[in-house]
């Protein structure tokens, strides 16, 4: 199985080690850091925290951690140019596999010219992005966010993350591919089940997007497991759980 977004510096050896047991070999952690940052130095800290030592901290637990990095809207910072530099260079690493997550939180001026900037380096660069969409005004937020992918990117570079039934409809046509996030408070597993049910298998891809919050580490095996039970086809749980993401991000 792959996790196709979480933060796993929120998480302990023993979580790892968990998440491989029950079966997930890959997992894509998304940079965001969880309080104030003074400066560009603490986030590309933390940047090289997720590319070097959370990645070396999964594969001790057999866990193949690929990574995004991007500027999230909740870590603007006043010299964010610096970070904007960095990630151009970064982004050439082999474990790094898109920019992200970045996107749209409370839709400020702001969050939107740093989104456009880094949705501008995906573009050029040919390169993934992993989109936030947020708890609140999640549907007029993603109206905005979709205007702005379409003047800044190709579709196809593209996932839209957190996606639930309120709000697929705005995007189930398009070219995007879909993150369904499986959170305690913020969809269960019915949910996810009727989105499948309703828009199918294709184009989407499970995950837990643990961090810091009440959240699980083992939404996704959860999931496949409740899929099982209901007797659901094993290549349409398959892509889903794995082989969506696996192809999208070009994971060998
Ligand atoms: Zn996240």
């Amino acid at each position: 199985m792959l996790d196709s977004h979480l933060h796993a510096d929120s998480r302990s050896f023993e979580d790892y080690r968990a998440m491989a047991v029950s079966g997930i070999s890959i997992a894509i952690t998304c940079a965001y850091y969880p309080y104030k940052l003074t400066n560009s130095t603490s986030l590309l800290d933390h940047f090289n925290r997720i590319k070097d030592f959370e990645t070396e901290r999964a594969a001790k637990n057999g866990l193949d951690l690929k990574v995004a990095l991007g500027i999230h809207p909740s870590n603007i910072l006043n010299d964010h140019d610096i970070v904007l530099e960095r990630i151009k260079d970064l982004i050439h690493n082999k474990e790094i596999i898109a920019i992200g997550e970045i996107g749209l939180d409370k839709n400020t001026l702001q969050e939107c010219e740093i989104f456009k900037k880094q949705l501008e380096i995906a573009d050029t660069e040919n390169f993934k992005v992993i989109v936030h969409t947020p708890r609140k005004n999640k549907f007029e937020t993603l109206k905005r966010i979709k205007e702005i992918l379409l003047e800044n990117i190709n579709p196809k570079l593209v996932t839209i993350d957190h996606i639930n039934l309120n709000v697929i409809d705005e995007v189930i046509d398009e070219k995007y591919q879909l993150g369904i996030t499986v959170q305690p408070e913020k969809m269960e597993i019915d949910e996810a089940i009727a989105i499948f049910d309703n828009y199918g298998f294709d184009n989407k891809m499970l995950n837990s997007d643990v961090s810091y919050m009440r959240s699980d580490i083992l939404s996704v095996p959860k999931t496949v497991n409740e899929l099982k039970i209901r007797e659901y086809n094993e290549k349409d749980i398959a892509k889903v759980s794995y082989q969506n993401a696996m192809n999208f991000y070009g994971i060998k």
